[in-house]
């Protein structure tokens, strides 16, 4: 039975009396702002779509396509560079009506729905001056980023989301809610953390919060392509001492058409470093000293201001909609050699929108044991991304293939392995890669709990058994 012939024989209207939320197909006319993800490289039609309001409209969904062997796909807020959260045909499982927070205090947890945006969890949270590690762009919701692990500027200190999370509610591949965290349905708890949506549909997901803010020391120190060998040089040397509070992450994209930028540098190649002490200002202030007092910046703006400031500071720069192409590794040492390579191909960077990034890690992510979580990569001083990002279709191809010599190209300065959630829809060989060691447990656990392989619209770990 293919899909679409799946999805004839379906009653759609019976699908929506069992719903609380709604159900939407190719005939409404809010289905295509509902099915636009934030990759537009993608134009994916789901078969319909069940927006869900809570977890029965989530195992109604669940069972409706077990039954009836429909293709499932599960979507918390579309920001998956692959696409795969919005199915081509197939039924799409939207989270993002499942909106609600509950931040108690004094347990420092909080209790969080699919749907919620990191935007919407701090705001929630930091009315007790409390905050937990979410996405450096806050429009990003927290299922998919939290399921795959979760970087962010409160990584170094607090760990990583996943290492945050204390507990969830699971909708099963049989349908059935469960709950799961240190005790019980452990062997779920751990696959969760790491593992992405291979193991069920989330519905609640429990964190831990942390003491943050509410004013930290942010900001954005802008130098032109010529500092950037002895920026990266310096940024390497500061982040290898520098205590867990801070954050840095050196970006390279196209500078922006800011008047303290001269014209001619406008949609240049250029370094913006993007800084976070998590800390108090004023220690914030003299342990950002080498990276403030470093060169002569066309801008220097790191201030202190309310950390949810901090955390939306780069959401203008990342807007949905345009072409995108994803590759990622993991980089040990940034070595003489790679910044030498990295500001080769920067220096010719293609598309208007792409950047090229490392990510710090350390701190509080690397003290966790690689096995104990599904998420493994504790070793590593830094991720090494680039993103890029156009507008024309016919670009496609130029674009992608210059993106993958540039990462072939740093794959040499790499170590094996990379993150999940950064994977993009060619890249299937890779998952064992962003696995490692962890790969035979996480399959065997899939095979427990998803022996059929129900979701499998993802970076898919296959059933073991
Ligand atoms: C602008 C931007 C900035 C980013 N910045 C960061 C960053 O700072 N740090 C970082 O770690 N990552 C970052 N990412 C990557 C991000 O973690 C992934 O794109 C992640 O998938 C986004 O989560 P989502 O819920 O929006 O994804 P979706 O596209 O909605 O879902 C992706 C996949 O996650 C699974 N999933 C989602 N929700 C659930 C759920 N409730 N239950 C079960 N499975 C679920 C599904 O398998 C789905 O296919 C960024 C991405 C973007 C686009």
């Amino acid at each position: 039975m293919t899909a679409l012939e799946s999805f004839s024989d379906l009653d759609l209207p019976a699908l929506r009396a069992g719903i609380r939320g709604s159900v939407v197909g190719p005939g409404d006319p809010e289905y295509d702002a509902i099915r636009e993800g934030w990759n537009g490289r993608f134009d994916h039609r789901p078969g319909a779509i069940v927006r869900c309001l809570g977890t029965a409209d989530v195992m109604a969904a669940v069972n409706l396509a077990r039954e009836h062997d429909v293709p499932l796909a599960t979507r918390g807020t579309g920001h998956d560079y692959a696409g795969r959260s919005v199915p081509d045909q197939g039924l799409m499982l939207d989270l993002s009506p499942m909106k609600g927070i509950q931040v108690d205090p004094a347990t420092r947890t909080a209790r969080v729905q699919p749907g919620v945006r990191w935007r919407d969890f701090d705001h929630e949270a930091q009315a007790f001056d409390l905050a937990t590690t979410g996405c450096t762009v806050s429009t990003v919701g927290v299922g998919g980023y939290t399921l795959g692990g979760g970087t962010g500027y409160l990584a170094r200190k607090h760990g990583l989301a996943t290492d945050n999370l204390v507990g969830a509610e699971v909708v099963t591949a049989a349908g059935e809610r469960v709950w799961a965290d240190g005790r019980e349905n452990a062997d779920l708890f751990w696959a969760l953390r790491g593992g992405g949506g291979n193991f069920g549909v989330v519905t609640g997901f429990e964190y831990r919060l942390h003491p943050v803010g509410p004013e930290v020391l942010a900001g954005q120190i802008i130098h032109p392509l010529e500092a950037a060998k002895e920026a990266l040089t310096l940024y390497r040397d500061f982040m290898a001492e520098a205590p867990d509070e801070v954050t840095a992450y050196p970006f390279f994209l196209n500078l922006p058409p800011l008047e303290a930028i001269p014209e001619e540098l406008h949609g240049r190649p250029g370094l913006i470093l993007v800084i976070v002490h998590t800390g108090s200002p004023s220690e914030g202030a003299e342990a950002l000293r080498p990276l403030t007092e470093f060169g002569d910046p066309l801008l220097s703006a790191v201030q202190p201001m309310p950390y949810t400031a901090a955390q939306q500071m780069f959401d203008e720069g990342m807007p949905g909609g345009h072409r995108r192409y994803s590759r990622a590794q993991y980089v040990d040492e940034i070595s003489d050699d790679a910044i030498d390579t990295l500001v080769e191909w920067v220096a010719g960077l293609q598309g208007a929108f792409s950047s090229a990034y490392f990510e710090p890690m350390g701190g509080a992510v690397n003290r966790v044991d690689p096995q104990e979580t599904a998420f493994p990569h504790r070793g590593a001083a830094c991720g090494f991304h680039v993103l890029s990002g156009w507008t024309d279709p016919d670009d496609d191809q130029r674009i992608m293939e210059w993106t993958d010599g540039f990462h072939e190209a740093m794959a040499r300065h790499a170590t094996p392995g990379v993150y999940v959630n950064l994977l993009s829809e060619n890249e299937g060989k890779r998952i064992r890669e962003a696995y490692g060691n962890n790969y035979p447990r996480l399959a065997a656990i899939k095979g427990r709990w998803d022996p059929d392989n129900l979701f499998r619209h993802n970076h898919n770990i296959e059933p073991a058994g």
